[in-house]
């Protein structure tokens, strides 16, 4: 059985697409979801086996065998039991779902997802989004100073430059925010720069 390569792995936030992932429609639609049943599934990168688990099939639940790379050379061997759900399909049948094994997540999802940290689990546990989906460090920070701009009753948009302290807020209050929202709007034009290879003439 094959493993997890620690040098195939991105930890902390990405995309799906940084990530491996099993899916229950697939499992369903090749009929590997009888009780009993065991069967390994591959993960394959130009037609060659990169990674591999073993299912085995209980009544309500599967286990996932396989064994983690956590980076230091170690293997742990895994075995995983993530519980399944039913609904029933509008033309009859029923669709199975993954109860998402995390501790204290149970959402009932279609994709299992395994990062860095070896276990399974939703993309919501791991905050993934799909790569469209992605926004750059610099729109975030851009996003981050809108809000505080909103709360201070400030014109939208970091370059239209500092409003005034709203009435009735306190001055810490403001200067906090003030702060903040500076500092979400320097990150913002570092990473705006960088990402369009600008230069401002004087600006170190
Ligand atoms: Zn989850």
């Amino acid at each position: 059985m094959g493993g997890w390569g620690s040098g195939s792995w991105q930890i902390g936030k990405g995309t799906t697409d940084d990530y491996r992932k099993l899916d229950i429609r697939r499992f369903q639609r090749d009929g590997l979801l009888s009780p009993g049943r065991a069967f390994s599934w591959d993960w394959t990168q130009g037609g060659e086996s990169v990674a591999s688990i073993r299912v085995r099939v209980e009544a309500g639940r599967l286990i996932l065998i396989y064994r983690h790379n956590s980076g230091n050379g170690d293997w742990r061997s895994m075995d995983y039991p993530v519980y399944l759900d039913w609904t029933d399909c509008n033309l009859g049948g029923r669709r199975a779902w993954f109860l998402c094994p995390a501790r204290g997540c149970r959402r009932r999802v279609a994709l299992l997802y395994i990062g860095g940290s070896g276990i399974f689990a939703c993309r919501h546990c791991y905050s993934l989004v799909y790569a469209s989906q992605r926004e750059t460090g610099d729109e975030r920070a851009a996003r981050r100073a809108d809000k505080i701009r909103d709360r201070l009753g400030w014109e939208p948009g970091i370059l239209n430059g500092e409003g005034y302290k709203p009435k009735g807020m306190h001055w810490r209050s403001f200067q906090r925010l003030q702060a903040k929202h500076n500092d979400f709007v320097n990150a913002s034009l570092v990473g705006m720069m960088q990402r369009f290879k600008m230069e401002f003439p004087g600006l170190e």
